[in-house]
């Protein structure tokens, strides 16, 4: 079965994230500061970033976890 992904800034090659609410697209090459996007936005430009996107969630997770002072890891293994 093909899994589908959704097609939002969180899951976007063009994407980088530096919180656990936003990131940077970085569609548009060069520029002195990138505009910033919320996790759940989306546009045209959507390119699958792939295995990154559960990278992602799991630092997400990692970070909100701490916040609330827990400790562990996430399922990709990533000690918080
Ligand atoms: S705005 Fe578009 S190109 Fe930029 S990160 Fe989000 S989905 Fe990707």
């Amino acid at each position: 079965m093909i899994h589908l992904q959704k097609k939002i800034c969180l899951s976007c090659r063009n994407f980088s994230l530096q919180d656990t609410q936003s990131g940077a697209c970085k569609v548009v090459k060069g520029l002195a500061t990138y505009p910033l996007k919320a996790t759940g936005d989306t546009c045209d430009k959507w390119l699958d970033c792939g295995q990154q996107y559960f990278i992602r969630t799991g630092w997400i997770k990692g970070r909100l976890a701490k916040e609330h002072g827990d400790k562990g890891t996430t399922e990709t293994g990533i000690i918080f």
